[in-house]
């Protein structure tokens, strides 16, 4: 078997021991003849893996018993009309912290429903750096403040948790998620796409205080009511059963690693093995602040943008893949997620060195 080393941004690297699990129980589920994916969601059974999945998960973040875990469709681009569809009022406003793109397309879907109050901006920056909360303008009658904790394009990452007061806090986790220990009980409301830390695309992971349930807008349709999500165990509808159920395989997975300390840990290492590479040259070049450096996805240019094609082919070739940086920003990005090893990025830094040597 060869699996190459997977950097994709997302969808994005799966544990090798999870593919194979689930590879091993594709035709013969738990030994009834039958693929998860062919049983009802109603079915004992199917529940039974949902509950599991739900319980990891709770187990792994330590999720208050207060708050509720929705597993539901539409990706995190759902959530940016959702959030405010359940949490804003008809004319209410709600403040947002602008960090990046995703900020951004949060923003933009969440003044079709109401006031959006940009209560801080990284653009004067040039989004290379976070601003303090000291210096942010916080409304105080806001619905809700809502922010990306970690910019996926920009690789923008907090390393602390805004304090909102009485406002409820929401955030976008979608590509740090699981990546490290979480303080739950800082957060009105939390969601990510499933794709990165989770599992396969096609959920989206919401957990959410209990007392912001009940208030979504007349007008919201049913299926994007937080409340009837939680009142139906998130199965108002049909789910991505599969998606579901591999989730609870990475989770049960992640208990086996040691849990999100060893998971920080390891990630901790990561991170610093690739920015230490970036740092001692003069070849490679990663602008971020270096306390807003995410740890999930790492953005870097070549001195010469026409060496790009080259890298990348060279990095194909040893079986580095996914390396090429999104199209808004150019150049390189490595994404470290979970199922990404040290090993891994040790192998992308050794062909980073040899590159540089070749074209220096
Ligand atoms: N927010 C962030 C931080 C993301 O990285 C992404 C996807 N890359 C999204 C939102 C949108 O997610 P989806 O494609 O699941 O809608």
């Amino acid at each position: 078997m060869s699996r190459v080393h997977n950097f994709s941004a997302g969808p994005a690297a799966l544990p090798t021991e999870v593919l194979q699990r689930a590879q091993a129980e594709l035709l013969d589920w738990q030994g009834r003849g039958i693929s998860v994916m062919e049983i009802s969601h109603r079915s004992k059974e199917f529940i039974a893996v949902a509950e599991q999945a739900e319980a990891d998960l709770r187990e792994l973040l330590a999720v208050p018993s207060h708050y509720r875990v929705l597993f539901l469709q539409g990706g995190a681009t759902q959530q940016f009309a959702q959030v405010p569809l359940n949490l804003l009022e008809d004319g209410g406003q709600a403040d947002y912290i602008d960090t990046g793109i995703w900020s951004r397309k949060a923003i933009n879907e969440a003044a079709r429903y109401g006031k959006v109050h940009v209560a801080a901006s990284s653009k004067a920056c040039d989004y290379h750096s976070i601003l303090k909360q000291n210096d942010w303008q916080l409304s105080k009658n806001a619905a809700y403040l809502h922010y990306c904790s970690n910019e996926t394009i920009g690789g923008l990452q907090f390393d602390w948790i805004p304090d909102s007061g009485e406002v409820p806090l929401v955030a976008d986790m979608s590509s740090d998620i699981l990546s490290r220990e979480l303080d739950v009980s800082r957060f009105g409301l939390i969601y990510a796409g499933a794709q990165k830390n989770i599992g396969p695309a096609g959920l989206a992971l919401v957990i959410i205080r209990e007392d912001l349930l009940g208030r979504a807008r007349h007008a919201c349709p049913t299926l994007l009511n937080y409340q009837i999500a939680a009142d139906n165990g998130s199965m108002y509808n049909t789910p991505p059963t599969f998606s579901w159920y591999l989730a609870g395989l990475v989770f049960d997975w992640l208990k086996q690693q040691g849990g999100l300390s060893a998971m920080q840990q390891r990630n901790h290492a990561k991170k610093d093995l690739l920015y230490q590479a970036i740092d001692n040259s003069a070849f490679y070049h990663n602008a971020v602040e270096s306390s807003a450096r995410s740890w999930m996805n790492v953005p870097f240019h070549l001195a010469d943008k026409r060496l790009d094609q080259a890298f990348l082919q060279g990095a194909e070739e040893r079986g580095l893949l996914g390396l090429k940086g999104h199209r808004a920003a150019g150049g390189m990005r490595a994404s470290l997620y979970n199922a990404v090893s040290l090993e891994a990025v040790q192998a992308l830094v050794d062909w980073m060195d040899e590159f540089e040597r070749g074209h220096s």
